[in-house]
């Protein structure tokens, strides 16, 4: 069998990774936006596949974020014919985001069509889906539970297991027999942190041969001394009560939105919170919360148990769910001290960008980064501590505090990811792949677990094929 790597190769984003058995039968793992490509693909630029979309047969889809799912669409247009398997939680959070994804690129579009009548530059591309290869992509969803082998054909096998990381995030597992031999492949998908808010642990793989695992964090530590309600407490403190400010804190849709709501929910329950406005300023996140509440088996102890209680994970006195954009304008408005939770995580694009542009300005402010930004990003931007910085093109000096959180990672650190390397079979695996990090992050990752003695570890290039025996 084959292993081509065709995307989150020395990067982070772009999952997607094809999988060729003898028979020529051939699945493809993931199907993600990268970063870059993400920005060009909602103004329509064409995606260009490194294999032919008809030529899939199957897909395995880990879990719902878009650097795995988003060029779903795009596939089944091209010309995928193939069933995708993945748990329920992920369709149904796939569903939301491709539907959020193909909002944003008609808007985009109509923005275009309207520069170009006035005569303005640029071409007149039109999306590269529609709302037709967005449903027949959800059709073609096969939901599999975590921990029961489901037997693709006489040569493949997959298991899906517990990630962490988000609802439904799986790792998966294939039971390959090719030659008279079974060779057995663990994919890990993105990682959940140990003890994180929400989930449960991922699950280690048990029996595998090769390992194909996620390496966002490598090389760096979790650095985060609080508890995620400390951390929180503190910066509500020390921005809401001992100043009249705002806090902001940009967070993604699915997943880091849900788990700053639990935790400021326990707050709340322990009579902790000032009774100030907190704003959830983000649609998306809305229709995720009520995913998350719907499969709740789904997640750790902790929130089986809160929600048993309490009767609701996400809902509080001083909560403010905001759909409509017009709503979302008014807190601008909204004088007092409050605390406004948005997306997109790396303040590239959505409405978390108006929120952060409205308050750059404020001296009593602080934007609190609550998870990983990209290089290129207004997040990152952010963090470097520039002075001044471009937002949608118009330069803005930087007044407000600008802080990081770690206590809300949705991946595990350096150490967490050893960790489960070596539960899942560490130095009797044949091979050890890392993706989906920066390339600093996966050499860092790579040799430490070399100057311990593992052998074949790889890191490889985007495209890089390998023959797995
Ligand atoms: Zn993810």
């Amino acid at each position: 069998m084959k292993i081509t790597f065709c995307g989150a190769a020395r990067q982070v984003t772009g999952s997607m990774h094809l999988l060729e058995l003898e028979s020529g039968y051939r699945v493809l793992i993931d199907c993600g936006l990268d970063y870059e490509q993400q920005r060009e693909f909602h103004r329509g630029a064409k995606v260009n596949f490194p294999f032919m979309p008809s030529s899939i047969d199957l897909m395995i889809l880990t879990h719902a974020h878009i650097d795995h799912s988003g060029n779903i669409p795009t596939l089944v247009r091209q010309g995928f014919e193939g069933k995708i398997l993945c748990t329920p939680p992920t369709a149904e959070l796939t569903g939301s985001l491709l539907l959020d994804s193909l909002k944003i690129m008609e808007m985009e579009m109509r923005k275009k069509e309207a520069n170009r009548k006035k005569g303005k530059k640029g071409n007149n591309q039109g999306s590269i889906y529609g709302y037709r290869d967005l449903t027949e992509a959800l059709e073609r969803m096969i939901t599999l539970p975590f921990d029961k082998d489901f037997e693709v054909n006489e040569f493949l096998s997959i298991r899906f297991q517990e990630a962490g990381h988000i609802l439904g995030a799986a790792s998966v597992k294939m039971t390959i027999q090719e030659k008279g031999k079974q060779r057995v492949v663990g994919f890990t998908g993105d990682l959940g942190n140990y003890s994180s808010k929400l989930m449960k642990d991922p699950t280690p793989f048990e029996g595998i041969d090769y390992l194909i695992t996620e390496s966002t964090y490598g090389g760096r530590v979790h650095a985060a001394k609080r508890t995620p309600e400390e951390e929180l407490m503190h910066y509500i403190d020390e921005t809401c009560v001992k100043q009249p400010g705002r806090l902001v804190i940009p967070a993604f849709s699915v997943g880091r939105t849900q788990a700053i709501i639990f935790a400021l929910n326990e707050l709340y329950q322990q009579g902790r919170l000032p009774a100030i406005k907190f704003f959830v300023d983000s649609p998306l996140a809305i229709r995720t919360t009520d995913t998350y509440a719907k499969y709740s088996e789904y997640m750790n102890e902790e929130s089986q148990q809160f929600m048993h209680r309490y009767g609701s994970l996400f809902d509080f006195e001083y909560l403010e769910y905001i759909s409509d954009k017009r709503d979302s304008e008014k807190v601008q408005d909204h004088y007092e001290p409050c605390v406004i939770i948005s997306a997109a995580g790396m303040v590239e694009g959505g409405r978390i960008q108006e929120h952060v542009r409205n308050n750059i300005r404020n001296t009593y402010c602080t934007i609190l980064i609550a998870g990983f930004c990209a290089e290129g990003t207004l997040g990152h931007r952010l963090l470097s501590g520039q002075g001044h910085v471009h937002i949608n093109g118009k330069e803005f000096p930087v007044f407000s505090k600008v802080e990081k959180t770690d206590a809300f990672s949705a991946h595990p650190d350096h150490a967490g990811l050893k960790q489960f390397i070596e539960a899942s079979g560490g130095k009797n695996l044949k091979g050890i792949f890392l993706v989906h990090g920066e390339e600093a992050s996966m050499l860092s990752l790579a040799s430490d677990l070399e100057l311990n003695d593992y052998k074949n570890v790889f890191v490889p290039e985007k495209l890089e094929q390998f023959e797995v025996m």
